[in-house]
């Protein structure tokens, strides 16, 4: 749908606190991404919910950016709106925990265990926001989101706000519905969590001790977006990078980590496209070694298209291939 007649263009440069050519790179945790053409950044969920009901029904391509963590966005940026969500209150309800999208999931794990709530540690390991973590079932330690996970609250475009069950919502290992199935463009705004009463003191202890084995074996430290492949089937991208031959390997300023091979760091003044060519790389030679195919867990925002569909080859959410977020 063609989406740039006056009125869209009038109705983007009106919107709340809107900017024009906003650089994305500061948002993102690669520090690596362009321009938005159009960039805002909203805490209330009925002003996005609008903003996103409105882009929608114009057919003007969104992007609903949470803590930037698992992007990779092209150095020429994103030709359309980029709405950053940033609603980050909380309540405690005896064992449940409701949270608003922008809350981080660090933030969330503390909050938990400064309750007296356990069973959400594994959460200090992912530096993403609540929508950002529902939207990919984010896990970490062998634990995912879907288990402790309840409700999330949100809003479709054309149909209004909504409460899934968690079990309604495809979630598996890095997927859900938001990310490939039949919610893909909806928004995220609330998820509510159920943990056990205990010992919230040796949940904090629990944490440090994670965060402590977490930066011995991982770049965390770095400009980084966490893990770049999602493992395959009993085996671990990590190993399979490495046994390819690739650890340590450089594209211009970006490097796969020496440290631990599922991760690209941006040294400084990397771009996208010398992130995306490791990806290549890796996925090439892992395919031509092992016979195994890499899928990126990272997402591919803004990248033209390779030949047929757009960001070919580089996994399903990749290159605005899917309509209307990108
Ligand atoms: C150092 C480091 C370590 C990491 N470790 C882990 C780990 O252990 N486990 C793990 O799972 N991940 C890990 N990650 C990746 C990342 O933190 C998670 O994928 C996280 O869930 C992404 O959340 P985000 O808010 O940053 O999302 P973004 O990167 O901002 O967005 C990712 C996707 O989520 C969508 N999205 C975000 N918010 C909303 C919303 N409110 N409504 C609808 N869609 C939304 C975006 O549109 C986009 O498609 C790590 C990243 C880093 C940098």
């Amino acid at each position: 749908m063609s989406w740039r007649t006056k009125a869209d263009l009038v109705w983007l440069d009106t919107l709340p606190g809107v900017e024009r050519d906003h650089a994305l790179a500061r948002h993102t945790s690669f520090n690596i991404g362009g321009p938005a053409a159009w960039f805002c950044e909203l805490g209330r969920v009925d002003e996005v919910e609008r903003v996103v009901e409105e882009a929608a029904r114009r057919g003007v391509p969104y992007l609903i950016l949470g803590a930037g963590t698992n992007l990779l966005i092209a150095d020429s940026g994103f030709d359309g709106l980029v709405l950053r969500v940033v609603n980050r209150e909380h309540q405690v309800d005896g064992s449940r925990v409701r949270a608003g999208a922008g809350l981080k999931m660090m933030r969330l794990a503390r909050l938990a265990a400064d309750a007296g709530l356990v069973g959400f540690e594994f959460a200090i390991g992912v530096p993403g926001s609540v929508g950002g973590a529902v939207y990919q079932d984010a896990g970490c330690w062998g634990r995912e989101l879907r288990e402790v996970l309840v409700e999330v609250e949100g809003y479709v475009p054309g149909e209004g706000r909504a409460t899934w069950p968690a079990e309604s919502l495809g979630l598996g290992y890095r997927t859900s519905a938001f990310r490939e199935g039949p919610l893909h463009g909806a928004l995220i705004t609330a998820a509510t969590i159920e943990l056990r009463p205990g010992d919230g003191e040796a949940a904090k202890r629990e944490m440090a001790r994670l965060t402590a084995e977490r930066n011995r074996t991982q770049p965390i430290k770095t400009k980084n977006c966490g893990s770049v492949f999602k493992n395959p089937p009993a085996d671990s991208a990590g190993r399979l990078v490495e046994a390819a031959g690739l650890k340590g390997a450089w594209e211009g300023r970006a490097q796969i980590s020496d440290l631990h091979a599922n991760f690209i760091v941006n040294h400084g003044g990397a771009g996208a496209d010398d992130v995306r060519r490791l990806i290549e790389r890796a996925i090439a030679a892992v395919r031509e070694q092992f016979e195994v195919e890499l899928e990126p867990e990272v997402e591919l925002v803004g990248f033209a298209a390779s030949g047929g569909q757009a960001g070919e080859g580089l996994g399903p959410a990749a290159a605005g291939g899917s309509p209307p977020t990108r």
